[in-house]
């Protein structure tokens, strides 16, 4: 039996559902009567080989990626890939060497830093005259003839922004980091020339980064580019151009399995929009929390909120950790408090917040 276990709303490395857990657990001595653990496996052995087939075949037949378009396992999170998509992309003869950025909170904003150190940046949209509390409109984004690419980032972990459109930048190949959102409603991926997200939000453990991209694409690597990260090497070597993280393959393809019994993206886009419906309504009707962003554009997957008497905030957290509700500690640089609702956050977590809010909120006499 497990000890009982807390509410983790953390943003990332993020809770992990139970029945994955125990599984990993009763498998970790012997794997499937092979007398020992897959961290222990050779990744070039059959028993590795059919773990990340059977994850790439799971995630591909889950997000419904289309047969144009490669899925890889790579390492150093997003933020590697904040590097290794234009070392892959600038270079392609088609194409100038300019970078555009839809500019929507900290995330799309690290992207944007680390870009021009391989083309010029243009930043074709901002929110940050508001500090990221809306979207701006997409037909005001200036998109730059011939880009490189347009890169989006469709949930914004920190700000909790979120789109609830389909960007559409014609022919300039689109990006998305996509890390605090992938698996969490359905995406047409024809739109995505190149999706990028880290593990530990909604897939798996740290360490892992799951690439998807188009595979005309691939091949036009920078000379500067490390092997490692030269997209045409990992899909050759199907994703084991060197040592792949096999135990966050091992475990991120568990969580494919759960998500698949339990009725897949579709069935995650409804509990999302009841979790998070009932924390936004929650913060609205309340005297004492409030959430800045607009309502068109909030996060199903991130909530920040804030107290209106911040030097409640230590007794708030406090009281919370007393009731098994843990990591609601905002992002440092936004202060606050956040409640990150992934797939692994049960209704019933969510539900034991708000009474939480709810009783902090009445005791304090607001
Ligand atoms: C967490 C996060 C990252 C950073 O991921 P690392 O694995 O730490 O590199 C990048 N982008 C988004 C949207 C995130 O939520």
């Amino acid at each position: 039996m497990l000890a009982k276990r807390v509410f983790n709303f953390s943003a990332g490395p993020a809770a992990i559902p139970e029945p994955v857990l125990k599984q990993a657990a009763a498998e970790m001595l012997d794997w499937h009567g092979e007398h020992l653990s897959v961290w222990e496996m050779s990744h070039r052995g059959s028993a590795f080989t059919s773990i990340i087939r059977q994850a790439e075949d799971d995630l591909r037949e889950l997000l419904e990626v289309p047969s144009t378009h490669r899925i890889l396992f790579m390492q150093g999170g997003a933020t590697a890939m904040n590097a290794v998509v234009p070392m892959n992309l600038v270079n392609r003869p088609d194409c100038c060497r300019v970078i555009d950025f839809v500019h929507t909170g900290l995330w799309s904003g690290k992207a944007l830093l680390e870009a021009p150190k391989y083309a010029q940046v243009h930043v074709a949209a901002t929110s940050e005259d508001t500090q990221f509390t809306y979207l701006p409109p997409q037909d005001s984004w200036q998109l730059t003839e011939q880009a490189a690419y347009v890169h989006v980032c469709p949930n914004e972990t920190v700000h909790g922004v979120q789109f609830h459109f389909q960007p559409d930048t014609g022919n300039i190949p689109l990006v998305a980091d996509m890390s605090s959102e992938i698996l969490s409603r359905p995406v047409d991926f024809s739109c995505y020339d190149v999706v990028y997200a880290g593990a530990q939000k909604n897939m798996g453990p740290a360490g892992l980064v799951v690439v998807i991209v188009r595979e005309d694409l691939i091949g036009h690597a920078m000379t500067c580019c490390p092997s490692v990260f030269d997209w045409a090497h990992v899909a050759e070597a199907g994703s084991m151009f060197n040592t792949p993280p096999t135990g966050a393959i091992y475990l991120c393809g568990l969580i494919l399995k759960w998500l698949k019994q339990r009725g897949g993206v579709s069935r995650m886009q409804r509990e999302s929009i009841e979790k998070s419906q009932m924390l936004y309504d929650y913060i609205d009707s309340s005297n004492l929390y409030y959430n800045p962003v607009e309502k068109v554009c909030r996060s199903r997957m991130n909530v920040p909120f804030f107290l209106r008497d911040a030097s409640l905030e230590d007794a708030f957290l406090a009281g919370a950790k007393q009731r098994g509700l843990v990591q609601l500690k905002g992002h440092r640089i936004m202060g606050g408090m956040r409640a990150s609702l992934y797939n692994a956050m049960p209704i019933e977590g969510v539900d034991a917040l708000v009474r939480f809010m709810s009783d902090f909120e009445g005791k304090r006499l607001f």
